[in-house]
């Protein structure tokens, strides 16, 4: 029989499966404590843990790391790490350090079939969603490789996390769980770009975790012009379900926005975006943009930013005007994975 890896596995799915198999379910919390908070893998050593069941869990299980294929390390010591896959497909996992602590950048799919205009990770139409055990082990290899335990989860590298929304989901229930990898849900956040019925399957999920809005633009003729989803699931629809995640989740939602030099940055759009997000409990992350090769668009200068900037506080909203990280090693999502493609 194929050995299924470990960390695909949340822990109601170990405890249903072991008890398939004649072994108490409470055995799972035991073998969860064993690999996640004592990081041992070896069944042998698992030592509360019956002789019949180690061996089970030897035949059965494995517990391999993503194989490491580059890692750059940038002076502001953003670290990006490519990973190879069992199929050889290769994904990239972002690392920034933070006074808060060390926040790891996810990847949910192999590319993304999303194709907004301005992302490096679009060029390459999606493959595959990751499995589980991809996504929990791109923070397992990262902590074995930098020795240091992460404490925040951004899932917001290459692929649309609601379009893989099981697996993200189960994910997010091994990484949160009390004998998981013990990350708290205000410490998780997921982004998308918009995929309207997932935002209200999202908003009743039982762990409350943050949500991030990839919004860009403040109108619709704008907005389907750099991301083809808001054709599907237009501004309305959006802020709408955004609104019910709100009220339901008692959750503040987060809407990124890049600026992009003459697309998107005119005092207008601060002053369109300030009245469509109105009265939402919300607050808006301005991103300065990191120009890729391939396409035509540019950084906004950081006066103008810093303008919009204040243009949207002035409005009433809050907002933050993020520092730029990792401009020296390819730092737009999905460049790095480009370049080794
Ligand atoms: S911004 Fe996100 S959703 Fe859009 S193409 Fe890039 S990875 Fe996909």
């Amino acid at each position: 029989m194929k050995k299924q890896n470990f960390y695909g596995f949340t822990i109601e799915k170990l405890k249903s499966f072991l008890e398939e198999n004649n072994y108490k379910g409470f055995n799972a919390d035991q073998i969860f404590k064993w690999v996640y908070e004592k990081k041992v893998t070896n069944p042998e050593e698992m030592t509360n843990i019956s002789k019949p069941l180690r061996k089970f869990i030897s035949d059965i299980f494995e517990f391999e790391n993503l194989e490491l294929v580059t890692r750059q390390i940038a002076d502001d010591s953003t670290q990006k790490f490519l990973f190879k896959l069992i199929d050889e497909h290769v994904i990239e996992t972002v690392l920034m350090r933070y006074d808060y602590g060390l926040s790891l950048c996810i990847t949910s799919q192999v590319g993304c079939s999303m194709g907004c205009t301005f992302c490096a990770s679009g060029l390459i139409t999606k493959h595959r969603n990751l499995n589980i055990y991809e996504l929990v082990n791109q923070i397992i290899s990262v902590q074995n490789i930098i020795e240091e335990k992460i404490t925040h989860i951004v899932v917001m590298g290459t692929g649309e996390p609601f379009d893989n929304y099981d697996n993200v989901m189960d994910f997010i229930r091994i990484i949160n769980y009390k004998h998981g990898l013990q990350i708290g849900a205000r410490h998780i956040s997921v982004s998308t770009c918009g995929i309207v019925p997932k935002i209200y399957d999202y908003a009743r999920e039982p762990i409350k975790t943050n949500l991030a809005i990839s919004l860009h633009a403040s109108n619709n003729e704008l907005r389907s012009r750099i991301m083809k989803i808001n054709k599907v699931y237009p501004l309305e629809d959006l802020i709408k379900a955004v609104k019910d995640y709100t009220e339901i989740s008692g959750r503040r939602v987060t809407f990124e926005y890049i600026l992009l030099k003459g697309i998107n940055d005119d005092i207008k759009y601060a002053n369109e975006l300030s009245d469509l997000i109105r009265g939402i409990n919300a607050y808006v992350n301005l991103i300065p943009y990191n120009p890729v090769n391939e396409f035509v668009y540019k950084k906004t200068d950081p006066i103008k930013a810093q303008k919009f900037y204040k243009q949207l506080e002035k409005r009433g909203i809050n907002a933050t005007l993020r520092r730029e990280l990792g401009t020296d090693i390819d730092a737009a999502c999905g460049q790095l994975r480009l370049k080794n493609n």
